[in-house]
């Protein structure tokens, strides 16, 4: 075969398409190794009460410390591995990893906090998840209602009678349920009122546009009466400036998060960090004794 020919035939099979392909596969391998090699790990992002500054909880966003490509962020990679095996494996190590870390925060004396963590839409219809989460909240001693999974819309709306029916067994376990970047999708009023859920959040593009287009803040506004309205709670993320955390306070959204409140935390400096603002005043939640 010519060196030539040999040529010309990559260039042809090097499509955008093959090309993604190719990086998928390689991702997958790469990110294997990185699980058994300890390289991920989670940041805790607060989210407190608007209203009272009190710290309600964490949600929790993987990391990907890599030897030598340094700190990868979720959105490098988690598309990519989306739809291989290995996602499924990443997906059920948060969820144990991120249950031992709640239950290390309730050995430290914060009993009654929110632990969110984000589910892809092959997990949540993955039909061992509730088994495996009944089964993490045993062995790590958690109340289950501390637990909050976060799914966006679009694992959502593909097979709503489907969905509506994992979501009741993950109720039954007594976990809490939140539509994540609420908006961005194919968000449906009704579909919200069909659907078993304890949260909405809204999308951060809108919080983003908020205090300089009036169409955004109406959408805000309307989303928040809506969820209060069904008995629902709302999550406002990406409040990064005072006057946005104003304004959604004064349209009582319940929460927020956002670089303004709190950057998502190393798993590591957690004890640090929580110390440091509630000593600064930034939350207002008292600090429990430290044993140990
Ligand atoms: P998300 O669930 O909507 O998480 C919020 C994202 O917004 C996080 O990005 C967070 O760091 C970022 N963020 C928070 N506050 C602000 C702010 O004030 N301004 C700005 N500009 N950004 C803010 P991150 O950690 O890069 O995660 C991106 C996405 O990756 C998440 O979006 C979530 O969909 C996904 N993801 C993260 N961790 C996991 C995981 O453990 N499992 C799965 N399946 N997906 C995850
Ligand atoms: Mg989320
Ligand atoms: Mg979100
Ligand atoms: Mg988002």
């Amino acid at each position: 075969e010519a060196k030539g020919d040999h040529g010309a035939s990559f260039r042809v099979y090097d499509s955008s398409m093959n090309l993604r392909v190719m990086q998928k596969v390689e991702m997958e391998s790469e990110a294997r190794i990185a699980l058994r090699e300890d390289q991920f790990s989670l940041a805790l992002q607060p989210q407190v009460d608007l209203k009272t500054r009190k710290l309600v909880g964490f949600e929790a966003l993987i990391r990907w410390q890599h030897p030598t490509k340094g700190l990868i962020m979720p959105g490098q990679f988690i598309p990519l591995l989306e739809n291989t095996a290995f996602m499924l494996e990443l997906d059920y190590w948060v969820i144990a990893h991120g249950a031992r870390l709640l239950s290390e925060l309730n050995g430290n004396g914060f009993q009654d906090l929110k632990f969110a963590i984000n589910l892809s839409s092959a997990q949540f219809t993955d039909p061992s998840l509730p088994h495996f989460l009944q089964q993490q909240i045993q062995l790590n001693k958690i109340d289950p209602a501390c637990i909050c999974l976060e799914l966006t819309e679009t694992a959502l709306v593909s097979d709503l009678k489907r969905a509506t029916k994992i979501m009741k067994s993950i109720r039954d376990l007594g976990c809490k349920i939140a539509i994540d970047d609420f908006g961005t999708g194919y968000s449906s009023l009704s579909y919200l009122k069909a659907l078993p859920t304890d949260y909405v959040k809204i999308d951060r593009s809108f919080v983003a546009g908020m205090l300089d287009h009036k169409d955004d803040q109406n959408i805000i506004f309307s989303i928040i009466s809506m969820v209060r309205n069904m008995g629902l709670e709302v999550i406002a993320e990406g409040i990064e400036e005072a006057a946005q955390y104003e304004m959604l306070s004064q349209f009582n959204c319940h929460q927020g998060q956002g670089y303004l409140i709190g950057k998502p935390i190393p798993e590591a400096n957690l004890w640090n960090q929580l110390k440091e603002n509630v000593d600064n005043k930034i939350w207002t939640r008292p600090l429990p004794v430290l044993n140990g």
